[in-house]
């Protein structure tokens, strides 16, 4: 039996454990992290190396250590060459990566890390118990929900297409990718990729994008970390009028100005072409694609750009867990916790599942932060 079992080891549930761990309030026995892959924060590291992003969005005081300044911290004490990026301090990914490792190996993270994939979770009074792919049985006190998005969005044209991948498809193998591309997106996902590719194959990539650039610093107003925007969000109990706000809030398909101005640079010496415009005819045999102009493209291969499904993961588990303990949804079909995160007693969520309490920066680092800080206060 454990005190704490976390589904997920990403950011979010690795801010959690550490954050857990730190406060002393929790031993290390006490506490399990289930999640697929080998190590913490692999399914980030896999994503973020993918299309090859130099520096975080980010600032430097984002990170998954307890202490704000830790990461800074960490930079000077290893005198890190070329550690952040602009004026807002945005650390390079070497050096996030670098310090969450020595952060996660001074919390011994690895010795409470179980590999498997959570197939059932249900309530064996006053327990839970939670099966695992690998067909073991734990049971803990208190489980927390940290699994994060993986359910793809692809263009309703490029669904099961043989020379089509989304970017962050675990299948994708980047090495075998063969020009030219065609890349479609128009957010920071797309960006990143357009410019590393476009430095791989010179004038063989295209990006083609719904919308001119929206460009923005962050995913949303950093008003929304403090009282400024959320202490009038937190008395909102229209659940409606919450996602409402968040959807207006979030900067969705945005890039901060010094991408794109990259990608003006290599467009001006043609070694990126970039569309604005839509696919209206695919055919994907023959790898012909017609934009909403009637221009040919004939890519060897389709990157996808296009996100994240907007609706609650589907994993079926979570949808069983939800009906048995009729746990409360919004009609947008998130989680409606308490203020601690609690979906039922001893329940928690963290993410995406989280947004409608924690509001636009949820799924970002900093909402890992604000999460593991309202939950260990609600167990202080
Ligand atoms: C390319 C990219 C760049 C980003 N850059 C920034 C940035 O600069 N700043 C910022 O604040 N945010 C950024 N984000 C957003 C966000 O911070 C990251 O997506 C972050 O990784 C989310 O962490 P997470 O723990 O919620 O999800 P994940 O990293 O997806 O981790 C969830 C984990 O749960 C596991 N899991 C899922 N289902 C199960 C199951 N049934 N059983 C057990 N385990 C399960 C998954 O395998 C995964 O390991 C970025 C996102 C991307 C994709």
């Amino acid at each position: 039996m454990y005190e704490w079992i976390i589904i997920g080891g990403g950011i979010h549930g690795c801010t959690l454990a550490t954050s857990l761990l730190k406060s002393g309030k929790i031993k290390k026995e006490e506490m399990l992290i289930i999640d697929p892959h080998s190590g913490p924060l692999e399914r980030w590291k896999e994503r973020t190396e993918r299309i090859q992003m130099p520096f975080l969005r980010s600032p430097s005081v984002h990170h998954i250590d307890v202490s704000p300044f830790s990461l800074e911290k960490y930079a000077k004490t290893t005198q890190y060459d070329k550690p952040f990026y602009g004026y807002y301090d945005r650390p390079s990914l070497d050096l996030f990566n670098e310090h969450a490792t020595s952060v996660l190996k001074e919390a011994n993270l690895q010795d409470v890390w179980r590999q498997t994939k959570v197939m059932q979770v249900s309530k064996q009074n006053p327990f839970w118990e939670i099966e695992t792919e690998d067909q073991h049985i734990y049971y803990a006190k208190n489980s927390v929900i940290a699994i994060g998005n993986n359910d793809l969005n692809y263009p309703s044209w490029g669904e099961n297409m043989s020379s089509g991948f989304h970017l962050f498809d675990p299948a994708l193998n980047m090495q075998s990718i063969k020009p030219p591309l065609l890349i479609v997106g128009g957010g920071i996902t797309a960006a990143h990729a357009a410019i590393s590719l476009s430095h791989r194959f010179p004038g063989e990539v295209t990006l083609i994008t719904r919308h001119p650039f929206r460009i923005h610093d962050f995913d949303s107003d950093p008003g929304w970390l403090g009282p400024k925007y959320l202490s009038a969000y937190s008395k909102i109990k229209d659940y409606d009028e919450r996602r409402k706000m968040i959807q207006q809030a979030r900067h969705r398909g945005s890039i901060p100005s010094e991408l794109y101005n990259r990608l003006l640079h290599l467009k001006k010496h043609e070694n990126l072409f970039m569309i604005q415009s839509e696919i209206e005819t695919a055919c994907s045999e023959s790898n012909v694609f017609m934009t909403r102009e009637a221009k040919k493209l004939r890519p060897a291969t389709v990157l996808f750009a296009t996100g994240f499904k907007a609706s609650l993961s589907n994993q079926s588990w979570l949808l069983n867990l939800i009906a048995k303990e009729n746990l409360i949804c919004a009609n947008c079909g998130y989680p409606i916790v308490e203020e601690s995160l609690e979906w039922c007693p001893h329940l928690f969520v963290m993410g995406p599942l989280a947004e409608l309490e924690i509001g636009p920066a949820s799924r970002n680092i900093i909402g890992a932060r604000k999460a593991a800080e309202r939950i260990i206060k609600s167990i202080s």
